[in-house]
């Protein structure tokens, strides 16, 4: 047996708890009217997860519980235990007992339980239909409900059917995956969406990334343009430094010996101007000289006179000897010719200062006297006496004259002698003021030279510093723009010589490229590039995975569609499938019931047309397009033997409810569920009819349980095991087992 038993508490007029066994392939519950019977039937219906309370007889959750009677208070909850045996593993869990129960609180709260564990109704729901025991119910046959599958709409039958065929399981997978199916696409536009949306952003990160990509790139190309620059600019910097401290070494030592010779010429020259005492000397000497020539005139003056006198004397006694005979008369114009020639010459000597010029001419003075005296002097005699006195004096005066001309001249010698040596003094002072002045002269102009080559190298030295500072500038600079990058340059990658013989111009041309290019690169902008390349990494990362999110919904989508067809296919195969073998049976059931005729269902489809929901939106005004929905359903087609009436409308109460029970059964027999309530299923039935009502559940009963709630002593009959409900004057079901006999009367 797979239902074992159906535990009540608080449920309706089932104040206590009461337990109900199923050890029998037929049950049968019986009773009088209102002790309960139909209230155990939808204690099953609760316990299943049936969710109208109105076909459960009631308005709302609340009306389900235990409401009170006269001694006995209302129950706070109602609770329904439905208990299979699992050994045969019908349902897909690993338990060999499996309780479902479901409990409803006064609020119209719901609590569902598989095995104490609580779960959603849908679990519970799944379960069951896997299990055959669909939730429409059709293997619980409610009170007055017999004939229920007769008198619904052939869309309702169909679903019956397919649940009692047990593709309901189909149903709830092509459901779910209809369910997902939407949610998917549903997914698909949201995530394409957000795909859109994003889009402009990481287009505008992607021009980001690249122009920050440019910027690395002509990082790259700056610092290698850099580290050229900088390895020759260090170069130039050392080898123009050692240059200049080279040239300027010797330079500044030749500065310094020039400075010493100009100081030493320059004190030579001062020298010389201190030499003017022996200028004084010259003039000392000329002085003492032309002294000594004076005193040497008068002498020769004195000497010339005397030797006048002297000579006088001798042409005197000369022309006495030979005019002796002379009157003694001068001629006027004779005087006057001699005074004239006298006075010529002394004129002559006073204009000279040559001694011997007026030696000569103080001569020539005494010739003329002389030769006049002795012409015209007459009387010697008188006179000779005289003559001959001074005429020694004349003598001796002239010897001391001479003496004395003598001294002078050795003084004169003497003063041209010192002369002579001055000037040789000054000669010689003279020569070396030259070569004084010479040395001066080339000193200075060499000086010059050199300080024009060191202010060369001092101006060259400042120009040095500037390099330098503009290189410790680049440095920094280029620092700032391609980080450490810079510092890679290495000077012994160029040659010095290159470096140095290479116009300065070159190197200028190479600063104003990096120049450009770092104006560019400043004109980039390189804040925050890390931040925008993660952004944009993140960004594409996130629409790659977005676009792989879209792949793997479409492929479910995909897979999703292919499943529902699948199932779809598989719903329709099974379903007809199902028809035949219902059919089959029904066919059986109908002649067993009715001795002959024909009864069968089919399968109609119903073309549903429907507005699209677009034009329910836009309302009635506008042309309204509508869409066709081909809706199957199943139709009942009997033929009662012997009588020309057909269809189902023609049929009595009986004959209705034995053609209701007729596909009931044929339906339960095609795909038996684990157990089947009947209430009163056989109320209608007289006694021939529910003989045979019996006989088909017997058979019945080989593949399902059965429960039947009756008044009817046949099907009573054929129960194993008899409960008898009753209710007293509390208000609450009682539940006991009986006998045959007793069931008979308790039923009544
Ligand atoms: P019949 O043979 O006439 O069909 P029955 O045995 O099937 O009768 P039920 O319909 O199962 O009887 O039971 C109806 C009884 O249950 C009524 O007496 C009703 O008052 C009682 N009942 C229903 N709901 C509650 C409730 N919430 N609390 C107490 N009693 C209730």
């Amino acid at each position: 047996m797979r239902l074992k038993s159906l535990e009540l508490s608080g449920f309706k007029s089932f104040a206590k708890k009461g337990d109900l066994h199923f050890d029998t392939p037929i049950t049968a519950i019986v009773g009088p009217n209102g002790s309960g019977k139909s209230n155990i039937a939808e204690g099953f219906r609760f316990a299943l997860g049936e969710q109208s309370i109105k076909s459960l007889r009631g308005k709302k959750g609340e009306d389900l519980i235990f409401n009170g009677a006269k001694n006995s208070p209302k129950a706070n909850r109602a609770s329904v235990k439905v208990i299979f045996d699992n050994k045969d593993r019908l349902f897909n869990i690993d338990f060999d007992e499996v309780i479902v129960e479901r409990i409803v609180h006064r609020d119209g709260s719901n609590d569902y339980f598989i095995n104490k564990s609580a779960v959603r109704l849908k679990d519970i729901g799944e379960m069951l239909a896997a299990a055959n025991i669909g939730s429409s119910g059709h293997h619980i046959i409610s009170q007055g409900e017999a004939d229920r599958i007769l008198s619904a709409s052939p869309k309702e039958r169909r679903e019956m059917i397919e649940d009692a065929l047990g593709l309901k399981i189909y149903q709830y997978k092509r459901l779910e995956s209809e369910r997902k199916l939407g949610k998917t696409e549903e997914n698909i536009k949201s995530v394409e969406s957000l795909r859109r949306e994003i889009a402009p952003h990481i287009k505008f990160l992607n021009r980001q990334v690249k122009k920050i990509e440019k910027a690395a790139e002509m990082r790259v190309e700056l610092r290698d343009l850099y580290n050229d620059y900088l390895a020759r600019e260090e170069v130039y910097i050392k080898e123009e430094g050692q240059r200049i401290e080279r040239e300027s070494g010797p330079l500044k030592i030749e500065r310094d010996t020039l400075a010493k010779k100009i100081i030493a010429s320059k004190s030579t020259l001062e020298d010389d101007d201190k030499q003017d005492g022996s200028q004084d000397k010259i003039i000392s000497i000329e002085s003492r000289t032309q002294e000594t020539q004076v005193k040497k005139g008068e002498l020769v003056r004195r000497l010339g006179r005397i030797e006048g006198s002297l000579d006088a004397y001798a042409r005197d006694v000369e022309r006495r000897a030979r005019n002796a005979n002379t009157d003694g008369n001068v001629a006027r114009s004779k005087v006057q010719s001699v005074f004239s020639d006298i006075r010529d010459s002394l004129r002559d000597a006073r204009e000279s200062n040559d001694i011997e010029k007026i030696r000569v001419v103080l001569s020539k003075i005494d010739t003329v006297i002389s030769d006049f005296r002795t012409a015209y002097m007459t009387d010697t005699s008188k006179v000779e006496e005289e003559d001959v006195v001074s005429h020694d004096n004349l003598i001796r005066e002239k010897d001391e004259i001479e003496k004395e001309m003598k001294s002078v001249r050795d003084v004169e010698e003497g003063l041209t002698r010192d002369m002579k040596e001055l000037r040789a003094e000054l000669d010689r002072g003279r020569s070396e003021n030259r070569e004084a002045e010479r040395t001066l002269f080339e000193a200075m102009t060499r000086q010059n030279e050199v300080m024009l080559l060191l202010n060369n190298l001092t101006s060259s030295l400042d120009q040095l510093k500037r390099v330098k500072n503009s290189f410790e500038g680049e440095l920094n600079e280029g620092a700032v723009l391609i980080g450490r990058g810079v510092l890679q340059y290495d000077s012994a990658t160029v040659r010095v010589d290159e470096v140095m013989s290479e116009d300065r111009s070159k190197q200028e041309e190479r600063i104003r490229i990096i120049e450009r290019i770092k104006i560019r690169l400043e004109d980039m902008g390189g804040g925050g590039s890390d931040d925008v390349i993660k952004e944009y990494e993140e960004a594409t990362e996130r629409d790659a995975f977005l676009g792989r999110e879209v792949a793997d919904l479409e492929k479910s989508a995909d897979a999703l569609r292919v499943l529902i067809d699948e199932l779809a296919k598989k719903l329709s195969e099974e379903f007809n499938i199902g028809i035949n073998k219902i059919n089959t049976q029904f066919h059986d059931f109908f002649t067993l019931m009715f001795g002959g005729g024909s009864a069968k269902i089919f399968v109609v489809e119903e073309k549903k047309r429907r507005r699209k929901l677009m034009d329910e939106l836009l309302g009635d005004d506008v042309d309204t397009s509508e869409e066709e929905e081909v809706e199957k359903g199943i139709e009942v087609d009997i033929a009662l033997p012997h009588k020309k009436t057909k269809g189902l409308m023609m049929l009595s109460g009986g004959e209705r409810a034995l053609t209701s029970i007729a596909l009931l059964f044929a339906i339960s027999q095609v795909n038996p569920p684990p157990f089947v309530i009947l209430d009163e299923t056989d109320a209608a039935l007289d006694e021939a009819n529910s003989r045979k009502y019996g006989d088909m559940i017997a058979k019945l009963s080989e593949n399902s349980q059965l429960i039947l709630i009756t008044h009817n002593r046949e099907t009573m009959s054929r129960a194993g095991v008899l409960y008898g409900i009753t209710m007293g004057s509390d208000g609450i079901s009682k539940l006991l087992s009986v006998k045959f006999d007793e069931a008979v009367s308790v039923a009544k």
